[in-house]
């Protein structure tokens, strides 16, 4: 076995325990207690759970490790939030058979490393919690990054479904290998290998289906509506939370993503698109930003250099960042 491969294997498991946290806080979702972070965006016992658990999962295989997480455990520890934290460590005992409060407040701790150096991992534990929230539409994100490239991405899926017909399966992982190709894979399967995935083969954009955040605040709507417009789509946009959206594109359930800037100021977290941009990649497809330029994954935490994100099937990408451009500079007007 590869260090690549033993990678693969350790963040695929890891990624699976965390998904079924996940799921079970989803499915009570009911009187979940959520407090607010400074930016607002809700947090719940399975984010810090998730990343406790992939931390401490990969930290176990892959000694030396280093994890630049979107969570920390600071708001955790204030005293008036000693049952929330009680609730975050029964979900990670239920996975990996600890429940000492210290312990599981320091593995949520182990993602606090740098975003900088040779090598990393970045971990979003729950993408797209405003879906996760919704009983909609989430993922647990996972992506090794060297030398500023990803170059190992696992997306969990709880919500979606792994493979059609008579083999369809509640729950899919996506994994994707720099240099191979990329798999989808059942949540509740055993073992890091899947079925590979492939792109749409789409030579017009007219007859694509296109992607996009359900929430407003996350990408200008507006906009995407005037590119689709301008590339001949008549078919109505595919709202769904998360890195979920590279994966629709990676396996072909839509062939292209738009997730254009609401602010001059936002900066993209790397998290939020490390493993799906080599998801697509591997499954022959294509991932600049709204620009046209490469995703920068060595300026720290956050994409600095990029605004805004394309993807899409591929042969296509060019004439979609023409348009994204001139719809752009009319808006800018
Ligand atoms: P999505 O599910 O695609 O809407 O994306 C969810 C992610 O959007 C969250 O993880 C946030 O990090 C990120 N986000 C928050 N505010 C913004 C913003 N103004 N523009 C783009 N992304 C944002
Ligand atoms: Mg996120």
């Amino acid at each position: 076995m590869t260090e690549r491969d033993a990678e693969l294997a350790a963040a695929v498991d890891a990624v699976r325990a965390a998904s079924r946290v996940c799921i079970a806080v989803q499915r009570k979702l009911v009187g979940v207690e959520t407090l607010e972070k400074h930016d607002k965006s809700p947090v719940t016992v399975a984010d810090f759970a998730s990343q406790a658990i992939v931390c401490r999962m990969l930290a176990a295989a892959l000694p030396g490790t280093r994890v630049v997480g979107e969570e920390d455990s600071a708001a955790l520890r204030a005293p008036d939030q000693a049952p929330l934290a009680a609730a975050v460590a029964e979900r990670v005992g239920e996975q990996v058979g600890e429940t000492e409060l210290e312990q599981v407040l320091d593995w949520i701790d182990l993602g606090g490393a740098d975003a900088s150096g040779d090598r990393y991992w970045t971990l979003d534990p729950i993408d797209g919690t405003k879906g996760f929230l919704r009983g909609e539409q989430y993922a647990v994100a996972l992506a090794l990054i060297e030398q500023g490239q990803v170059v190992l991405g696992v997306l969990g899926c709880p919500n979606l479904m792994a493979g059609g017909g008579a083999e369809a399966a509640a729950g899919a992982v996506f994994s994707a290998v720099e240099g191979r190709g990329a798999e989808v894979l059942a949540l509740e399967g055993v073992g890091p290998r899947g079925q590979p995935i492939q792109v749409t083969r789409l030579s017009s954009p007219a007859e694509a289906r296109f992607c996009e955040s359900v929430e407003s605040g996350h990408s200008n709507q507006d906009e995407s509506a005037r590119i689709a417009e301008q590339l001949g789509i008549t078919r109505g946009p595919y709202r769904i939370d998360s890195q979920c959206k590279y994966a629709a594109i990676a396996r072909g359930d839509a062939q292209i993503y738009l997730r254009m800037p609401t602010r001059k100021d936002y900066r993209e977290k790397i998290w939020d698109h490390a493993a799906g941009k080599l998801v697509v990649e591997c499954a022959g497809g294509r991932v600049t930003d709204a620009e046209g330029r490469a995703l920068d994954f060595a300026q720290g935490r956050t994409l600095e250099h990029n605004r805004g994100v394309v993807a899409t099937c591929g042969p296509i990408h060019d004439e979609v960042l023409e348009v994204v451009a001139r719809v752009r500079a009319a808006s800018a007007r």
